[in-house]
């Protein structure tokens, strides 16, 4: 089995596929999800090697935590397997407020070790900033209950780079994760020096662009019958040219375009393990083929070009 890798500075240890699951429970994200489909894909993780899965407070909102802390229980080894949520949401009346205070944060923590059935978080994240709290005394927050052992490490998400030099002034930021894939690489410019220097891992978001970078669509795709901004015409199609470019360069190597694509995310120095998303137990099993694709220096250079 592919060895282990450590999440920056952290004690946490992965396999390098790890498991989105905003698609597990999360109703509010994806209509017509099915729970059954949802628990089985995350068990099917577990069992084929799959250590780090990432939910968060918002998905659903609370069942895919809900979900997730199910399928834990019913399995004995929960010292192996590494959790990652995140939560800043605070629903008043039918409102959706950002609230990165201490005692929103604090709370937030303990009502999500209630949904996971667990004694410890191992990555928790606030998951957006918002406008009021100095990013410091969030972080700080966070450190208090990381000294009290109700979670071992400490992340920031969607933060900007001010955001994110003013969250670790006391360098206690372990990871960030933002959005980056293929067609949005902004987070190279400042973000990506900077976690380096700091032992921060970057974790990136979207990585196969809701399932446009898998190279399942074509020209005939009803865009009509798709969410969220990567169907939106113009990035689709032409996005769909470079994923033939892709598909060449996949077909010599005996792959999918998928694989080539995550395989790619593993060779930047910020990034330690990705989290592609799935509905299916399928589309997990084949993500975790990423592992059998090797790229030399000449096809990282391709990739890159395709995409610049
Ligand atoms: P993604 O990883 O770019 O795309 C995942 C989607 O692609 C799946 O739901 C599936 O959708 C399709 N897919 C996956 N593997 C496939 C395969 N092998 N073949 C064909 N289709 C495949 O997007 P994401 O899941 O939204 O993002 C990844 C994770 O990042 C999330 O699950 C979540 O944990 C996290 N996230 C965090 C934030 C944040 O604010 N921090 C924001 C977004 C996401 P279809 O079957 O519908 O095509």
């Amino acid at each position: 089995m592919e060895k282990k890798v450590q999440i920056g500075k952290t004690e946490l240890y992965v396999h390098p596929i790890g498991l989105g699951t905003n698609a597990v429970g999360g109703h509010n994200i994806f209509p017509n999800l099915d729970e059954e489909a949802g628990r089985e894909l995350v068990r099917s993780g577990l069992e084929n090697g799959i250590n780090f899965i990432d939910t968060a407070y918002m998905y659903g909102p609370k069942r895919s935590e809900e979900i997730i802390g199910e399928v834990i229980k019913e399995r004995a080894n929960r010292s192996e397997i590494v959790i990652a949520t995140k939560a800043a949401h605070q629903f008043i009346g039918n409102e959706i407020k950002v609230n990165n205070s201490p005692a929103f944060l604090k709370q937030s923590v303990e009502e999500a070790l209630q949904r996971l059935q667990t004694d410890y978080i191992d990555l928790f994240y606030i998951h957006f900033p918002d406008q009021d709290t100095p990013k410091d005394e969030a972080v700080g927050a966070l450190k208090q209950l990381k000294d009290e052992g109700k979670i071992r490490s400490i992340g920031v998400s969607n933060f900007s780079m001010d955001q994110l030099l003013e969250a670790n002034k006391d360098g206690y930021v372990d990871v960030i994760q933002n959005e980056y894939n293929l067609l949005n690489r902004e987070a190279e410019k400042e973000l990506f020096p900077y976690v380096v220097e700091n032992k921060i891992s970057f974790i990136p978001y979207f990585p196969l662009a809701s399932g446009l970078l898998t190279g399942k669509y074509d020209k005939h795709t009803n865009l009509a019958e798709k969410r969220g901004k990567f169907f939106e015409r113009e990035l689709f199609e032409s996005t769909l040219e470079k994923v033939e470019k892709i598909r060449k360069l996949a077909s010599t190597k005996d792959a999918e375009v998928a694989h080539l694509v995550l395989a790619w995310y593993l060779t930047r120095e910020a990034i330690d393990v990705i989290i592609p998303g799935a509905k299916r137990a399928e589309q997990v099993l084949q993500n975790l083929k990423t592992l059998e694709v090797r790229l030399n220096e000449d096809e990282i250079r391709e990739i890159d070009r395709i995409f610049q």
